[in-house]
């Protein structure tokens, strides 16, 4: 993939609406487009639109094993209200059992080396088995989200994992995020209604106050990045 490619692509897809760019993706790359969700409020943006327009994009999830029962449910909502698949990728068990055998349940909290870790073992090694062998992956990533996504580009490589990467919602403000979900009636996690605005795993992940950063509520113990490793910005 060359800088010229993602230029391309930009140039092509510069009037297109978001459907149009999805669909004339999946059209272009056929069975090697993927959408990976974790049911926060983006994504389900993305997950209506590919399920309105039946268009073949791989939904994928990856289920860490620590995640919220809320997000069970508004994945469970999501499948049955569109009728679609959506792909579970999860941690290899010999890796959780080392780990815990090991470290114990909560060894995240007890350096930032133990946390990126238990992250790479749940969720970015089943991150390169989804991506494996596909051309391109759409994510809900938005530029307002934290400062390191601040210099995303709604098409770039993404070189760690050798893949295309869209983030149409860059430039999209929560509020749009919001009222789209709302005027299309997508289901979505009740937690957001309790101040959750960026949702994880249910250790790592805590309800923030309106004058805090989005981020602010995962691994909030830490003055890291605020990454997890399946983005590099
Ligand atoms: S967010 Fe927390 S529980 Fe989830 S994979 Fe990362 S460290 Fe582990």
């Amino acid at each position: 993939m060359s800088i010229a490619s993602i230029k391309a692509l930009l140039n092509t897809t510069a009037t297109f609406s978001l459907k149009e760019t999805l669909a004339f993706l999946a059209n272009e790359y056929k069975d090697k487009v993927v959408f990976s969700t974790s049911f926060g409020q983006e994504d389900q943006v993305i997950t209506a639109i590919i399920a309105k327009q039946n268009l073949p994009i791989t939904i994928f999830t990856l289920d860490t094993g620590r995640l919220f029962q809320e997000t069970y449910d508004v994945f469970h909502k999501t499948m049955t209200k569109y009728k679609i698949d959506i792909k579970t990728y999860f941690p290899e068990a010999t890796a959780v059992e080392e780990l815990l055998n090991e470290k114990g349940p909560n060894s995240f909290y007890e350096s930032v080396e133990n946390r990126k870790e238990c992250c790479f073992i749940r969720k970015v090694a089943p991150l390169i088995k989804a991506l494996k062998g596909n051309s391109v992956w759409i994510t809900g990533l938005r530029a307002e989200q934290s400062e390191n996504r601040n210099d995303l580009d709604l098409f770039e490589y993404d070189s760690k994992f050798d893949i295309i990467k869209f983030n149409p919602l860059l430039k999209w403000t929560l509020k749009e995020v919001e009222d789209y979900l709302e005027a299309n009636n997508v289901p979505q996690n009740t937690l957001h209604k309790k101040g959750f605005v960026s949702i994880g795993c249910a250790p790592c992940t805590r309800a923030i106050s309106d004058d805090e950063d989005i981020r602010a509520g995962r691994w909030w113990w830490e003055s890291s990045h605020k990454e997890c490793g399946l983005h590099q910005k």
